[in-house]
């Protein structure tokens, strides 16, 4: 297949050979299961249970909470501990509404849903409510529900599902374990989601590091016609979805657009697997692989942990610290989230739980810029982060945003270049948020303003019916009178003698 070049990008020191030789191992049961009900991007999920009760593995505890949404299902059997309010793994640390599990040590699944028959051929509907039950979101690190984005084909005309295996971010080596341990189950729910969007082509995307999984892939796809898979370059910021998506199709997704409008659907692999999960055996979405790592990680791994298990039973399992580590990150070390301690759970969204060392992010005071223009020849998207960074500066938000700033992908490529380490992608990812939290107020002003000028028109309208009314009413008593004092007029006439 012929591939096209994406611009820019860096190729930082992957580090994946401290696990990506580490075979999936299944993390003993925890004492204790935290599932918040925020796990995804949208509603969070509504509690179906209390405090006290028993429940089973794959049982739902809470209900999706709105159309983009996803629900929460029992990790393992066990009772309900507490409904209560705990840290999140956000670099906020806020407390948010956590379902406390204490596993029975059994193990038992709740009755799942059939297994639907004959997917390929099943209604597309059929797929997605199945998909959208079992709290499937991407697993990539978005977290955004699956099911919304498998709705995509009813609304565009869909050229390719293109399943990401690109995980081009350091460390992180799960996906590449999942293709090579479990390719049948990925290409079998790549196949099963190109049904249910209508795509007549899959294309499975993999960086060219991982030599094993494109073996395991290329050689699970073979039986199947209408599936490629592909090797492409090392070059972060690869497995972003828009730059994927160029470098498969030559085509750039315009701003403000999904790769939807371009004819194209991505998903990432660990998500097409949990779809096979779910619509051939009823399973919900309960555990996943995250990549434990690190300089400061005594045996990094890849570990399949239940949902809810704490980063500190991962890094337990690891052999604990081998030194104490200067940064723990949520995901990649590019684009991760610092992890605000060692007591939050495992979400849905958790690729990997990173404790790095000092000379691995090698810490360096910020100095002045020397307009050496690095980042803007590294920024895959055609952005001018130097400039940005300025207007930000002095809380510009409008010219940022005028810049360019809302298509920055956060890739952290201008940060990683700048040799006076000026940490440009935070200023980015704080003005997103600023012009984010603009935007929301502003919807805020317009609604109230729309929701009062409907008001004010309502009460006109009310009082203008209310005297057109009562000029009626009067026009009617005065026409009344008027034919009242003819009558009279007539009546006296025919009475007068003639
Ligand atoms: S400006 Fe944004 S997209 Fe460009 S290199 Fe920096 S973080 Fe990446
Ligand atoms: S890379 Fe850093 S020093 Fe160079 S122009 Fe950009 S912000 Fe300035």
């Amino acid at each position: 297949m012929k591939l096209f070049p994406i611009r820019g990008g860096i190729h930082p020191d992957y580090r994946k050979e401290l696990s990506s030789e580490k075979s999936i191992v299944t993390l003993p049961m925890p004492v204790a299961l935290y599932i918040p009900l925020q796990q995804h991007i949208g509603a969070p999920a509504e509690v179906l249970v209390n405090e006290g009760d028993l429940v089973k593995k794959g049982q739902m505890i809470a209900r999706s909470g709105g159309a983009v949404s996803a629900p929460q299902h029992a990790p393992t059997s066990g009772r309900i501990q507490a409904i209560s309010a705990i840290a999140a793994p956000h670099p906020s640390g806020l407390a948010q509404t956590t379902i406390i599990l204490e596993p029975d040590g059994k193990d038992e699944w709740a009755n799942l849903p059939e297994p639907i028959a004959d997917p390929l051929n099943a209604d597309p509907q059929l797929i997605r409510e199945r998909v959208a039950q079992s709290g499937i979101v991407g697993m990539g690190g978005a977290a955004f529900p699956s099911a919304v984005k498998l709705d995509l084909g009813m609304r565009y005309k869909l050229e390719i599902l293109l399943l990401n295996g690109a995980e081009c971010e350091p460390y992180l080596t799960c996906d590449d374990r999942v293709m090579r341990e479990h390719a049948d189950e990925v290409i079998d729910g790549a196949r099963i989601m190109a049904h249910a969007l209508g795509t007549p082509r899959v294309v499975i995307a993999i960086e060219d590091n991982k030599p094993q999984a494109l073996a395991a892939m290329t050689q699970a796809a073979s039986v199947f016609t209408g599936i490629e898979v592909v090797g492409v370059p090392v070059q972060y910021p690869m497995g972003s979805e828009r730059h994927l998506v160029q470098a498969i199709t030559g085509r750039e997704t315009p701003a403000k657009k999904l790769t939807a409008d371009i004819g194209v659907v991505v998903h990432n692999v660990a998500t097409a697997r949990a779809v096979h999960h779910a619509v051939r055996f009823g399973r919900p979405l309960v555990s996943r692989v995250v990549t434990v790592s690190g300089g400061a990680i005594r045996e990094p791994n890849n570990i399949e942990a239940p949902i809810g298990a704490r980063v500190a039973d991962l890094v337990a399992f690891c052999g604990g610290f081998a030194v104490v580590p200067e940064r723990l990150v949520n995901g990649g070390p590019m684009m991760g989230q610092p992890l605000p301690g060692l007591d939050v759970p495992v979400v849905k969204g958790m690729s990997g739980i990173l404790a790095l060392t000092a000379g691995e992010i090698d810490p360096q005071p910020a100095s002045a810029c020397i307009r050496c223009g690095s980042c803007v020849t590294i920024c895959p998207c055609g952005l001018v982060p130097v400039e940005m960074a300025a207007f930000i500066r002095k809380d510009n938000f409008e010219v940022a945003a005028k810049l360019g700033v809302m298509d920055c992908v956060s890739c952290g490529s201008c940060s990683w270049v700048c040799p006076s380490h000026i940490p440009l992608v935070h200023y980015f990812n704080y003005a997103k948020g600023m012009i984010n939290a603009q935007g929301r107020e502003q919807r805020k002003n317009d609604q109230t303003r729309i929701l009062s000028e409907a008001h004010t028109l309502r009460v006109e309208k009310a009082a203008a019916d209310k005297a057109a009314a009562l000029a009626a009413k009067k026009a009617q008593a005065a026409a009344a009178a008027a034919a009242k004092e003819a009558a009279a007029k007539e009546k006296e006439k025919d009475e007068t003698p003639a």
